[in-house]
């Protein structure tokens, strides 16, 4: 059997924040607000394990978005004065805090949720972290002046919190790195090595995300740019292949991503995008299974895990639920088929 799992987010209820947004204002404040979130934590822990998943996370309930999420918590940064900037190689404007000052831990970021996981599900649990890279392409910077440095400033304060969700008994540790497919020659010659040491002395299992993108409009506009092959994997996979992190998620279905390309990612465990998170349409079983098949001619058997192609935050929550369940039945009917098929 294959084991299956979440990129990473999932969509707030309408009592906890507004739905359908990647940035969404949240509808409770103070107490009613903390424990709003580890309601929904709660709720979403549950679907998962009624639609089968092997591998259980927070659903990003307790963050208003996956990196300001983290960033809430160093010190250095001027959230109080955003300024609009252009991300992802300026394909979309952001309202984005500065760092102002050297970066610093102010404490735990993710300790409650964490925990709260932990004591919740008997399954393994992974917890999600932005890469430093893409830290560094969410933020405005007033003060390092130079992305590299930044990006290892950060890495170090992500190794901080890493250790003590390990801690925590958090079992994957897995950092969003969908930069990785914007700057690829900065990936690999830098990206990579932030990575590293955002996992540095962990023992538990390491992960990193690399994707096209939510299912928003100015990502399915970028797709349609990108031509009939998306090669962008190709630069980062050999650097990665090489890299102490173990796991690597990447986005398949529905994608042009050429599936040979995960010959590159030799002896790392491949969660394979078996859903598409930019539509609302349903997979079959077969279809799920179709992906997965496909992949195996790259991948050996008991290296391939059937995951999203990318957080399920901004989608309607039937939507979602039904996509968890297509997950683990199309990974349990690719499963059912001879090793040699
Ligand atoms: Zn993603």
């Amino acid at each position: 059997m294959f084991e299956t799992t979440i990129a990473g987010s999932l969509p707030k209820p309408a009592w906890l924040a507004e739905t359908g947004k990647l940035w969404p204002q949240w509808r409770p404040a103070g107490e009613d607000l903390a424990r709003a979130k580890l309601d929904a934590t709660l709720l979403w822990i549950k679907l998962q394990e009624e639609a089968g998943l092997t591998v259980i996370g927070d659903g990003e309930m307790s963050r208003q978005h996956f990196v300001h999420g983290f960033l809430e918590r160093v010190a250095g940064i001027d959230f109080a004065h955003k300024v609009e900037m252009g991300i992802r190689n300026d394909r979309y404007k952001a309202m984005v805090p500065q760092v102002v000052a050297p970066l610093a831990l102010t404490g735990r970021v993710h300790e409650t949720e964490a925990r709260f996981l932990r004591a919740h599900t008997a399954r393994r649990i992974k917890f999600t972290l932005p890469g430093p890279m893409t830290i560094v392409d969410t933020v405005a910077d007033r003060f390092y002046g130079d992305r590299a440095k930044m990006a290892f400033a950060f890495a170090e304060l992500l190794n901080q919190e890493a250790l003590a969700l390990q801690a925590d008994g958090v079992d994957i540790i897995q950092f969003d790195e969908p930069a990785f497919n914007v700057y690829m020659d900065d990936a690999a010659a830098w990206g990579v090595q932030a990575l590293e040491r955002a996992a540095q002395g962990l023992t538990c299992t390491t992960a990193v995300h690399i994707c096209y993108g939510y299912g928003i409009p100015a990502n399915v506009d970028w797709k349609k740019t990108l031509g009939q092959e998306w090669r962008q994997y190709e630069k980062v996979f050999p650097a990665l292949a090489k890299s102490s992190i173990r796991q690597v998620s990447l986005e398949c279905f529905h994608s042009h991503v050429p599936a040979d390309l995960m010959a590159l990612l030799q002896g790392k465990d491949v969660m394979v995008g078996v859903i598409d998170v930019a539509s609302d349409e349903l997979e079959t079983p077969e279809q799920v299974a179709g992906t997965i098949e496909e992949a195996l001619r790259f991948v050996p058997r008991h290296r391939l895990i059937a995951c999203t192609n990318c957080g399920l935050a901004p989608m309607r929550r039937e939507v979602a639920e039904a996509k968890l369940r297509a997950l683990v039945a199309g990974a349990a009917l690719a499963g059912q088929k001879p090793a040699s098929a």
